[in-house]
């Protein structure tokens, strides 16, 4: 994918083969994984470390968010940057991720007075598709 490769380098990261693919994996599939679920991905068994560390660095980069999830285990998810602050949700059943509306005006003027350097707004729980599965 020519989009990942791009990021990588706007961000003057290296775009070797493998973060290529981690982060193909990560816009793709628009679902957060724990380097122990990315390394799962790949068909060649990968070092959990060599995972581990590039997670870490696109993080840095600021190209992953990363919250500690409900279950404890650390996920790292792709979210396209915007200007704006949204909240985003997962779901515990099958993984996805989706934004959420942002907050409203009167939350981001308020907030307009910090320097926030982080924010990772998570709500957990079960997504509408696996919700109606759990019905039928
Ligand atoms: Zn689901």
């Amino acid at each position: 994918m020519e989009r990942s490769s791009e990021i990588l380098k706007e961000n003057y990261i290296r775009p070797t083969r493998l973060r290529v693919q981690v982060l193909n994996i990560l816009i793709s599939s628009e679902q957060s994984f724990s380097s122990t679920e990315m390394r799962h991905y790949f068909e060649e068994v990968q070092d959990r470390v060599t995972i581990y560390r590039i997670l870490n660095l696109l993080y840095e980069a600021g190209i992953l968010e990363r919250t500690v999830d409900t279950d404890g285990a650390i996920r790292y998810f792709y979210c396209a940057k915007n200007t704006t602050l949204s909240p985003s949700f997962r779901c515990l059943s099958c993984g996805m991720i989706a934004q959420l509306s942002p907050l409203p005006d009167f939350y981001q003027y308020e907030l307009g007075k910090y320097q926030v350097d982080r924010a990772v707004l998570l709500f957990s729980g079960i997504c509408e598709d696996c919700k109606n599965k759990e019905l039928t």
